[in-house]
């Protein structure tokens, strides 16, 4: 079958998981965001890529940096783009999901872009839309989070230059996490040798080996020379029932202390896609210590999101 991300050429159109992707459109998003990174510098940092172009941020679940980075970098590629309320939308009075996007059609949509509690929503929405609108997934339930994936290997390629000589630690929910599933996809594809997974058992989803990761329940033992960590957020809205004794617990074995830290490689980066619980999965002397690069995750975050824009929409 063929993957509904790519048109006939192998170009990427819509952007709804990492999963499947080629390594050389990866390359390409990030070899793009790269050369639009100097335009933050910049007295004007816009370009006129999508001038004219009508971009809907279609957020049905909450977000702070995904929101906000995709409409300054629709905004930096000239783009005209129109935040939903949805709690103020139809979608509250019990529109379907489909008249919704059918309505925002009518109203010429170029580009959607969509975050949905529901795994394949904006699966579903790419199937559905005409081909001249492009979908974008900020994030789908746990299943991906793909523009995530993309600038968390934008920024350890920007600190370690090459992906084929590191070992790479995701600790924390990864049952829950739609980023851990990106990144893993991400590091597989990009060649990194050695991608482990850290987390207690109740926090790890079945068969993680198949995908080609280590896992670790031990913290100390799974960031043993390591270059990168990723550090996750206990994703407490999407956890049914007790799956860890308490925050003060787990915080013991999983949070990311200096002391912690030092068994990593000594140049190790700490990456968190945010928001971040201080005091839960990491310490607070860790999240703004030197090693830590997750406000820089954020900057790059904008780039990233201009390249997969302008992509899928042929600019
Ligand atoms: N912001 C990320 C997401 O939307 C990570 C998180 O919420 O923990 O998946």
């Amino acid at each position: 079958m063929r993957n509904p991300q790519l048109n006939r050429n192998g170009e990427l159109t819509h952007l709804l998981s990492i999963e499947g992707l080629p390594r050389a459109v990866i390359n390409h998003v990030l070899d793009t965001a790269a050369s639009y990174a100097p335009l933050a510098e910049n007295e004007v940092k816009k370009v006129p890529l999508l001038h004219g172009k009508s971009v809907f941020n279609l957020f049905f679940e909450n977000s702070t940096r995904t929101r906000t980075t995709f409409e300054i970098a629709a905004k930096r590629l000239s783009a005209d783009v129109y935040n939903l309320n949805i709690n103020a939308s139809s979608a509250s009075k019990g529109e379907s999901l489909l008249d919704t996007i059918n309505n925002l059609s009518a109203m010429q949509a170029d580009l959607f872009v969509v975050r949905h509690a529901s795994s394949g929503a904006p699966h579903l929405i790419a199937q559905h839309v005409a081909p001249h609108i492009h979908v974008i997934n900020a994030g789908d339930g746990r299943h991906a989070h793909p523009t995530q994936g993309l600038l968390d290997m934008y920024t350890i390629r920007h600190y370690k230059k090459d992906f084929t000589n590191l070992t790479v630690a995701i600790v924390g929910d990864v049952l829950h996490s739609r980023v851990a599933r990106s990144d893993i996809h991400a590091l597989t594809t990009l060649g990194v040798p050695e991608v482990r997974v850290i987390a207690p058992l109740t926090l790890l989803p079945a068969g993680m080996e198949s995908l080609g990761v280590k896992v670790f329940t031990d913290m100390a033992e799974g960031l043993k020379g390591v270059d990168v960590i990723i550090m996750l957020r206990l994703q407490n809205e999407r956890m049914r029932g007790a799956l860890l004794p308490s925050a003060q617990e787990y915080f013991k074995h999983y949070g990311l202390t200096q002391d912690k830290l030092a068994l990593a490689a000594p140049d190790a980066i700490v990456m968190h896609p945010g928001p971040m619980n201080r005091g839960v999965e990491i310490d607070s002397s860790v999240a703004d210590g030197k090693q830590a690069v997750i406000l820089n995750q954020v900057t790059f975050g904008i780039a990233v999101r201009m390249a997969v824009m302008s992509i899928v929409a042929g600019a």
